[in-house]
């Protein structure tokens, strides 16, 4: 019986992991539980942060700052697929595309 609560403990901690790097963190110390804080590094900043893996499971996303950055990047995508389209129709965009929401302030 204590064997096989070991082996379950040792496979939701190495279920956890792939979770978190699925998610671009790398944690840096021991499965601490789904709900407790657990220290990661982000592989895209370098930053350490410190979700809990339920949060991580639940969104499918690591690090806030990284995160918030491609949020920011998909509008600008948007704008540049917006620009392309007009070009393709043979009109040049003079001004910003109306409606787009201004970059978030930090
Ligand atoms: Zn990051």
């Amino acid at each position: 019986m204590e064997l096989r609560a070991e082996r379950r403990r040792l496979s939701n901690a190495a279920n956890a992991v792939l979770t978190m790097q699925a998610a671009g963190l790398e944690p840096l110390t021991p499965y601490p539980g789904t709900v407790k804080k657990w220290q990661c590094l982000c592989l895209e900043c370098g930053n350490e942060v410190t979700p809990t893996h339920d949060k991580v499971k639940q969104t499918g996303r690591g690090c806030p700052s990284c995160s918030l950055k491609k949020r920011g990047l998909e509008h600008r995508l948007g704008a540049d697929e917006a620009a392309a389209v007009m070009r393709a129709a043979g009109l040049e965009p003079t001004s910003a595309i109306p409606n787009l929401k201004p970059p978030m302030a930090m």
